[in-house]
């Protein structure tokens, strides 16, 4: 393992700095201690500072030598909206809020990098340190390119990095092309007529409307997309009657598609709401669909890619690189930044975990013993990527 002396001398500094932001968790667009600590970090060490991009967005700039290429490193800053069951002094002090997905350490790494390259300054161009706000749920990445991201910042290639359980310590994983999928959430309301649960011909039954149309729902990946494309239809809420002896009026189903490619989504949305509206109209019923296409799925640039895994073999070596890794039906809002610029998003194993403390379990706990590497990884990013004229 080739980790920078100089990051692993401050690898106690960096905990420190990850367990106070994971004992005070900020959730989307709230993240305004951790922005405000990032930022004055940041300028503690020369780095050029912009805040309030995306309402608690922070980007750093640091220049060295006369190059004009310019890269962007991501870092999330919020936690999310859940209970933390960890009993450990740094524990989270806000009650229903947790870094149950490990952007604490995420943020705390690419600190170390910025600090590391602010004091050494062994490149040639222009790097921006983006920290952004809200990655679950909301999409503070894409709210960072509306505001302007790459206007402000132009930028010929953007990076991120996400910490990985049950991936051994000390491992990357990676690949080119589709990494991870879109997520397009939908709801359906569906309108029949309530009746007496004695007298059902007097009204139309919508629960056997709805318990119809889950299944239906089923046939868009097993039957209308192509065996060789992944794609996810899972219905994950029903909600609707109140009492053993009514027939409801209205009732509602709730959930998430996924896939990898454009085609597919259109097809996966399409059908959706084809199924929907045959399904309740076969019973007399009617079907209101929403469906809001949230995350972007992740296409990882070939080139840029081919860049992260030579940096990481330099750090961990070449047995502990997985450069074909499976994709995933999880998403990032880091897509919206690659849509924008060639990107390259890698995974960062931090060891296996017991019983299930994955990500955003409420036992999830970040691996302190990644952070040197990450910073590692980012700081040879960028000597890599922007080197310096001999
Ligand atoms: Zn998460
Ligand atoms: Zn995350």
């Amino acid at each position: 393992m080739h980790i920078i002396n100089r990051i692993a001398a401050f690898h106690e500094e960096i905990t420190a700095w990850r367990r106070d932001f994971h004992a005070h968790p900020e959730t989307a667009f709230e993240e305004r201690r951790t922005a405000a600590l990032v930022a004055e970090r940041l300028r503690g060490w020369g780095i050029d500072v912009h805040e309030g991009l995306a309402k608690t967005g922070v980007v750093g700039t640091l220049r060295r030598g006369s190059g004009n290429r310019a890269i962007g490193l991501r870092a999330d800053m919020d936690a999310l909206p859940m209970e933390e069951l960890n009993h450990f002094a740094h524990r989270s002090t806000v009650p229903g809020k947790f870094h149950g997905c490990g952007h604490d350490g995420h943020t705390a790494m690419l600190l170390g990098a910025a600090r590391y390259l602010a004091e050494t300054g062994n490149f040639d161009g222009t790097v921006h340190f983006v920290f952004q706000p809200a990655e679950e749920n909301v999409a503070g990445g894409g709210v960072m390119v509306q505001d302007g991201l790459f206007d402000k910042f132009p930028m010929h290639a953007v990076y991120g990095l996400h910490n990985r359980p049950n991936l051994p310590l000390g491992e990357f994983a990676m690949r080119a092309g589709p990494a991870l999928a879109n997520a397009d959430n939908f709801g359906i309301t569906i309108r029949g007529r309530g009746t007496h649960a004695g007298w059902p011909h007097l009204g139309i039954d919508i629960v056997v409307v709805a318990a119809q149309m889950v299944l239906a729902l089923q046939s868009i990946v097993s039957r209308q997309t192509s065996p060789l494309d992944a794609a996810v239809v899972s219905v994950t809420s029903i909600h609707g009657g109140s009492s053993d002896n009514v027939i409801p009026d209205e009732l509602r189903l709730r959930g998430t598609a996924r896939s990898f490619s454009p085609e597919v989504q259109d097809r996966v949305e399409a059908s959706l709401r084809q199924i929907a509206g045959a399904t309740a109209a076969m019973f007399g019923a009617t079907a209101e669909v929403e469906y809001e296409r949230r995350y972007p799925s992740l296409h990882n640039d070939p080139d840029r890619i081919a860049v992260c895994a030579e940096v990481a073999k330099a750090i961990v070596g070449e047995d502990h690189v997985d450069v074909d890794h499976e994709p995933g039906m999880g998403s990032d809002d880091f897509s919206f930044m690659s849509n924008r610029v060639p990107g390259a998003y890698v995974w960062i194993g931090s060891g296996p975990v017991e019983a299930g403390r994955f990500l955003h379990n409420p036992r999830y706990d970040f691996n302190d013993g990644i952070l040197p590497i990450g910073a590692s990884y980012w700081a040879r990013l960028v000597e890599s990527e922007l080197p310096r004229k001999a």
